[in-house]
C-alpha cells in the first residue's frame, strides 16, 4: 500500500488482478479520495479457488499436528498485533470510524486466532456404545474451501471471526473484502505471510459484490459459505447455495430492542445507549436500535437520552471523538430518508434527524420518540445512529413490542429485578439477551441470529462446530 494502490493477496502473493480494473477509496471524514484498490477478477478468483483446493488436498492444515497449527495461529495472533498501528490508522481513514475503534479491531482479531487457535487441538470426537460387537466413534472433519464473504462496519474483526475457527478446523479460505474499505483487511494477508501460514491457506480478494462476490458463492469449488452483511444480498446468495447444495452460515442484519423497566439503574442505561446506538455511528448489526421504556419513566428516559445525543464530540475519526461520519453518502441519504418518514409516520424527533452541515457523511445523534412499532422506522434496519423510542404499559406488552420485527439479532432488558431479567430474557425472541449492559459478552460467547437476522452461530466454541462436519465410523468386530 506504500504507493497507494491496496493489492490482492492471492495464496501468499501480493497481485493486482484482472485487466487493471480499480475502486477508489474514499475517505468517510473529508469526501476525499484515499487510496485505489485492485481488483481481482475471474482469473484471479480462479487462481485463489485452485491454490486453496490444492492445499487443502496436501493438507497443508487438516494434516498438521494440531498443537503446530494451534501454535502457528497464535503467531497470527501477534503478527495482527505488530501491524495495528499502521492497519488501525488506515482502517480509521477508509471506513470513517474512530482511530481507538479500529485498534479495537486488530486486537479483536488476535484474540479471535489466540482463542481458536488455543482450541485447534481439541476438536475431539466422540466414541459411540453400540455393544462389544461393534466400535463406532465420531471425527470432526474440515468441509475443504471455505468461501466467506465480509461486510464493511467491521471488515478486519468480522473477516477473523469467520477465518479463524475456518483456519482452527484445517479448512482453506477464500475471503471477498467489502468494496467501501478493503484496506485494512487485506493487510490481514502480511500477518499470516509473516507468522509462516502455508501460502494457499488463504486468499483475500478485493471486488465488486454483485460480480466478485456472486461468482465466489457460485463457484462449484466452494464446499461452504460463511456471510455476514444485509438481508437481501444473504437471500441471494442462498438461492446459490440451495442450486449447488452448499452449506452456509448466515449472520445477517438486526433491530434490536432494549426494554427498559421503571427500576432500571438510568446512569447504566445511558452508558449502554451511547455505545450501543452510536459506536460506529450506529453502523452495527447489533446496535440498540429499539428503546421500549416503561410509560413512567419514559420522558425523562427520553430527554436525557436526548441531552447525552446532542452532547457528543463530533469529528474526524482521527481525532477519537464521540461520533463519527456514516460510511457513504448513499448510507447517509438512506439514513435520512428513514428518518423523514418516521417523522411523517408520527414520531416525535427528541435529538437530531438529519445530516450535519459539515464536510463528511455525519449524520446528527438521532433519537426518535413516540414510534408506532408497527411503523417503517421501528420494522426496517436503519443501520445508522438513530434509535427509536416508544412506551410501554406492561411487561407482556414490553416483550411482544420487542418480538414484534422480522429480525431476532440480540436484545436486552434493564432492570434491578432479577428474576425479571431471567423471565424475560427467557422469553425474548434473539439470539443473545443483554442484561443491564449492551455488548457485554465477548470472542467467547456465541453469536448469531433468528429469523431474517440469520442462522448459525459465530463466536466461542460454538462457532468452530460450523467449520466442521461430522463423519461416523462404524466397525464391525463380528467373525
Ligand atoms: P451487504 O449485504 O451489502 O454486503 C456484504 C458483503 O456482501 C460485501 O462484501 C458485498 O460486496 C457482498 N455482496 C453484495 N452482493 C453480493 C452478492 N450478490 N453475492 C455475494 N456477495 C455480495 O451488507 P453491508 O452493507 O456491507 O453490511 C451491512 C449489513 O450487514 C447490515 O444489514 C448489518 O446488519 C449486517 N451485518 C451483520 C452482522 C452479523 O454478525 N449478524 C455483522 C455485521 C453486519
Amino acid at each position: 500500500m506504500s504507493d497507494g494502490l491496496a493489492r490482492n493477496f492471492l495464496a501468499g502473493a501480493w497481485v493486482e488482478g484482472d485487466g487493471g480494473a480499480r475502486i477508489a477509496v474514499e475517505d468517510p471524514g473529508t469526501e476525499e479520495h484515499f487510496a485505489d484498490c485492485a481488483l481481482a477478477g475471474e482469473a484471479t478468483l480462479a487462481k485463489a479457488l485452485e491454490a486453496a483446493r490444492v492445499s487443502f488436498e496436501r493438507g497443508d492444515l487438516a494434516d498438521m499436528q494440531p498443537s503446530a497449527r494451534s501454535r502457528m495461529m497464535v503467531r497470527v495472533a501477534s503478527e495482527i498485533r505488530a501491524i495495528a498501528d499502521e492497519g488501525a490508522t488506515i482502517l480509521c481513514r477508509e471506513s470513517g470510524k474512530t482511530l481507538d475503534a479500529a485498534r479495537d479491531e486488530f486486537e479483536e482479531a488476535a484474540q479471535y486466532f489466540e482463542y481458536y487457535g488455543g482450541v485447534a487441538d481439541k476438536i475431539e470426537g466422540k466414541s459411540i456404545p453400540l455393544g462389544p460387537d461393534y466400535v463406532d466413534y465420531t471425527t470432526y472433519e474440515p468441509f475443504g474451501v471455505s468461501a466467506q464473504v465480509v461486510p464493511w462496519n467491521f471488515p478486519v474483526s468480522i473477516a477473523a471471526r469467520s477465518l479463524a475457527p475456518s483456519m482452527a478446523a484445517g479448512n482453506s479460505t477464500v475471503i471477498k473484502s467489502p468494496e467501501l474499505d478493503p484496506i485494512g483487511l487485506s493487510l490481514l494477508g502480511s500477518a499470516l505471510e509473516r507468522a509462516d501460514v502455508p501460502s494457499g491457506v488463504v486468499s483475500i480478494l478485493n471486488g465488486i459484490g454483485s460480480e466478485l462476490g456472486a461468482r465466489l458463492v457460485r463457484s462449484t469449488e466452494v464446499d461452504q459459505i460463511v456471510f455476514t452483511g444485509s438481508v437481501q444480498t444473504g437471500q441471494a446468495i442462498l438461492h446459490a447455495a440451495a442450486d449447488s447444495v452448499t452449506p452456509s452460515l448466515m449472520e445477517l442484519g438486526g433491530k434490536s430492542a432494549a426494554i427498559l423497566f421503571d427500576d432500571a439503574d438510568l446512569d447504566m442505561f445511558l452508558a449502554s445507549l451511547k455505545s450501543g446506538i452510536f459506536y460506529n455511528a450506529g453502523q452495527v448489526c447489533s446496535a440498540m436500535a429499539r428503546v421500549l421504556v416503561d410509560r413512567s419513566i419514559y420522558e425523562d428516559a427520553v430527554e436525557r437520552s436526548a441531552i447525552l445525543s446532542n452532547g457528543l464530540s463530533v469529528d474526524h475519526g482521527l481525532i477519537n471523538p464521540d461520533h463519527t461520519p456514516v460510511i457513504s453518502d448513499l448510507q447517509l441519504s438512506r439514513i435520512e430518508n428513514v428518518t423523514s418518514t418516521a417523522r411523517q409516520e408520527g414520531a416525535r424527533i427528541a435529538a437530531g434527524g438529519a445530516r450535519l452541515d459539515r464536510k463528511g457523511h455525519f449524520m446528527a445523534p438521532t433519537i426518535l420518540a413516540d414510534v408506532d412499532p408497527a411503523s417503517h422506522a421501528a420494522q426496517q434496519e436503519i443501520f445508522g445512529p438513530v434509535s427509536c423510542f416508544t412506551p410501554f404499559e406492561t411487561e407482556a406488552e414490553a416483550i411482544a413490542i420487542a418480538n414484534g420485527t422480522e429480525f431476532g439479532l440480540v436484545s436486552g432488558v434493564f432492570t434491578k429485578d432479577l428474576a425479571r431479567a431471567h423471565r424475560v430474557a427467557r422469553k425474548l425472541r434473539a439470539g443473545q439477551v443483554f442484561v443491564n449492559e449492551w455488548f457485554a459478552g465477548g470472542i467467547s460467547t456465541p453469536f448469531g441470529g433468528v429469523g431474517k437476522s440469520g442462522f448459525g452461530r459465530e463466536k466461542g466454541l460454538e462457532a468452530l462446530y460450523n467449520y466442521v462436519r461430522t463423519k461416523n465410523v462404524a466397525i464391525s468386530l463380528k467373525g
